[in-house]
């Protein structure tokens, strides 16, 4: 800290850090639990997340029972949490994490020091970019991410290309297809470095009803073009060099956790999932920061955070009254087989509590058809057979701990 900073100095029971799917999941359910101050920080003028720039379908089934559009999703939970009492602080950035509960924001007019009794962390998820994916070639205009299209196609209604490729074949890959939709936007391919697509099989037929050639195990990437796109080179499966028309490159997927703010805190990152470390409460390494939601680094849909969001603000709740969980101390728990990449939660705590997360999430790095062990120091907490190729995540039941 600056010495000469001078900050507002503000309390609350609860601080939410974001104001996406989760953070606004957790300060409704805490509100439903009469915690008394709940506070949501976002830097965005609004609070909603990245719902707010998904102007399609499916959102909200779980939650409220009907089909909504993101955006439509988006407002409902904030209103949600309006009516309930939650108090919305946006346009205001939390831009560092002090030990026990006490985050530094910065808004448009002032500093502000809030300390609260418990924080929680719902910052989500990001894309890598086209150099985190080590993309080669040139560096034409028309080469964006999923979510910079969003923005562009549903926020300001403008068509950055007619016939992008799309790089990646996640769920959100295939969500760019029905951006694109919008505005008569037209993929002429998606490719994949993987030799399967990174979503359910069930999802390949519907390249077929949109016509959109798939290539598979594909490598050396390069962009072509001076100042825009003119096409994309690669090596084919069978080792051959592809080149493909295009005035466009959607980059998609391979989520990051959105962790700026924890690179330089006190709180341990996980180097599997580049999240912030949890044990099965959501609590991170300091006990009095939780963490939830697409930060964990699963990347998850908006229902699958909403409904984390909620049981992580029934935990909270127990341990605001002192129930359940008073331990502190931390096990590592780990899997040594080389195909897991990642292990959720990452720590164990004694006493493990009724309240506890019901599964382990794990994250594949290559197929797999053997058994892993889960342990700790002392203890093999769960040991089994896992046959699957690197999906999203695997979900496996935590069993009960003593
Ligand atoms: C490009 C993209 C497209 C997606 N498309 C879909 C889809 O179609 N359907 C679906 O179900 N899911 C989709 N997802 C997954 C999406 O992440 C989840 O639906 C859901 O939004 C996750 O909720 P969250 O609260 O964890 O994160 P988010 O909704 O991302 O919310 C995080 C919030 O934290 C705020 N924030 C971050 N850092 C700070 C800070 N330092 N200070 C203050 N505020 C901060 C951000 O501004 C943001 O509002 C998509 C994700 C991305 C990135």
């Amino acid at each position: 800290m600056n010495s000469e900073t001078v900050f507002a100095e503000k309390t609350c029971t609860v601080a939410i850090v974001g104001g996406g799917t989760a953070g606004l999941a957790v300060a409704s359910q805490l509100k439903r639990l009469s915690i008394e101050k709940v506070v949501v920080i976002e830097r965005e003028n609004e609070v909603g997340g990245v719902p707010r720039n998904c102007d399609h379908y499916p959102f909200g089934l779980r939650e409220y029972s009907r089909f909504l559009k993101g955006s439509a999703y988006a407002k409902r939970n904030k209103k949600l949490a309006k009516e309930l009492g939650v108090e919305l602080l946006t346009n205001t950035t939390v831009t560092k994490i002090r030990p026990n509960a006490t985050l530094e924001l910065l808004s448009k007019t002032e500093r502000i020091l809030l300390k609260a009794d418990r924080v929680v962390l719902t910052t989500g998820v990001r894309e890598s970019s086209r150099s985190q994916r080590l993309i080669g070639g040139d560096r034409p205009n028309g080469v964006i991410t999923t979510g910079a299209l969003q923005t562009m196609v549903y926020m300001s209604r403008f068509k950055p290309f007619q016939r992008p490729i799309i790089i990646g074949s996640e769920l959100v890959s295939f969500s760019a297809i029905q951006t694109c939709a919008h505005l008569g936007i037209k993929p002429v391919a998606m490719i994949e470095e993987q030799d399967q697509v990174r979503v359910r099989k069930l999802f390949r037929p519907y390249l077929f009803i949109k016509n959109i050639p798939l290539y598979l195990s594909v490598s050396n990437i390069r962009i072509n073009g001076d100042t825009s796109v003119e096409s994309i080179k690669f090596k084919n499966s069978r080792g051959l060099e592809h080149e493909i028309e295009t005035d466009g490159v959607i980059i998609s997927g391979r989520f990051r956790p959105e962790t700026q703010l924890l690179l330089d805190s006190h709180i341990e990152i996980d180097a599997g999932t580049s999240g912030p470390a949890i044990d099965q409460h959501g609590r991170c390494t300091d006990t009095s920061f939780y963490a939830t939601g697409n930060i964990l680094g699963h990347a998850e849909s908006s229902g699958f955070c909403w409904h984390e969001g909620i049981e992580t603000a029934k935990r909270i709740h127990e341990d605001l009254l002192g129930k359940g969980f008073s331990g502190n101390q931390m096990s590592h728990l780990r899997c040594d087989d080389p195909a897991v990449k990642f292990l959720i939660p990452q720590h164990l705590s004694s006493p493990y509590g009724s309240m506890s997360m019901a599964r382990f999430y794990i994250g594949l790095n290559s197929p797999i058809n053997r058994e892993i062990v889960i342990k700790t120091n002392l203890d093999v907490i769960w040991k089994g057979k896992i046959k699957s190729r690197p999906l999203r995540r695997l979900q496996i039941p935590i069993p009960n701990l003593p």
